[in-house]
């Protein structure tokens, strides 16, 4: 069975004030039958985490270097998260790979940091989908997702979240499709079934970002194959947040 994770992107928005205040508000309300996660500017997490204590939140970085420690100036190590409370690193959405250049070998670098050190990978793919018929048999190529993935122990697999973002969805002011969202995250499935097998192909959560809001979430959330969702824009505001949580039983 895949747990239901819900997710808020909340890129560089919200001060640690304002992101404190935020999870001192919904703690207390967030229902347990999914995992609920709000990813945040670094400076905020660990306020964050201490606030958000036991409670059935996840506190979840954007991005964090592929060194664990060194002379980087400016980069934040994925040792100091795990130390601060971090539990998920979301790597490669669509905005780190547009506007600071980072290619799937770097990103493919930061997840196999990121399981060095216990902290699991929400791995963004932004690809569309390349059908090629082999036998006269459907296959979906998703280079991102093999290049990312390259190394990581089959054992580790499993753990590991996948996020299906088409770059067009994102930020932008078209309404998220269910159908799109499932035959999306139905290819990624496919393709890790293929790559891994059915045990881990089944097991691994995949997700669905690009304009989800209170409106459409819960026929997205209905697909056999989207097992969350990644939120940008809705996900700022504390009613419509709680909403979407609340949105599957
Ligand atoms: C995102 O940035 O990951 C995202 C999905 O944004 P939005 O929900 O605003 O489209």
């Amino acid at each position: 069975m895949r747990k239901p994770f819900i997710i808020a992107n909340w890129k560089m928005n919200k001060n640690v004030h304002e992101s404190v205040a935020f999870v001192k508000a919904i703690k207390e309300k967030l229902p347990t039958n999914k995992e609920i996660g709000i990813a945040a500017q670094a400076v905020s997490l660990y306020n964050m985490k201490e606030v958000a204590g036991n409670s059935n939140l996840q506190i979840i970085a954007q991005n964090a270097s592929a060194e664990l420690e060194g002379p980087y100036t400016g980069e934040i190590s994925m040792r100091s998260l795990a130390d601060a409370g971090v539990t998920y690193v979301m790597l490669g959405h669509l905005e780190r790979r547009r506007l600071f250049n980072e290619s799937n070998d770097a990103i493919n670098q930061k997840v196999l940091a990121a399981l060095q050190v216990g902290i699991i990978p929400i791995i963004c793919t932004d690809e569309e989908m390349v059908q090629t018929e082999v036998n006269g048999k459907i296959h979906y190529v998703f280079q991102q997702l093999r290049s990312v993935l390259k190394g990581v122990p089959a054992n580790k697999l499993s753990q590991v979240v996948i996020s299906y973002e088409p770059s067009w969805a994102v930020g932008s002011s078209h309404q998220a499709n269910p159908d799109v969202a499932e035959e999306g995250c139905q290819a990624i499935r496919q393709s890790l079934v293929e790559m891994y097998g059915n045990k881990i192909g089944d097991s691994i959560r995949i997700l669905y970002g690009g304009s989800v809001n209170p409106d459409n979430i819960y026929k997205i959330m209905s697909k056999p194959n989207v097992d969350g969702a990644l939120i940008g824009r809705a996900s700022l505001d504390i009613e419509s947040f709680l909403q979407m949580v609340n949105c599957v039983e």
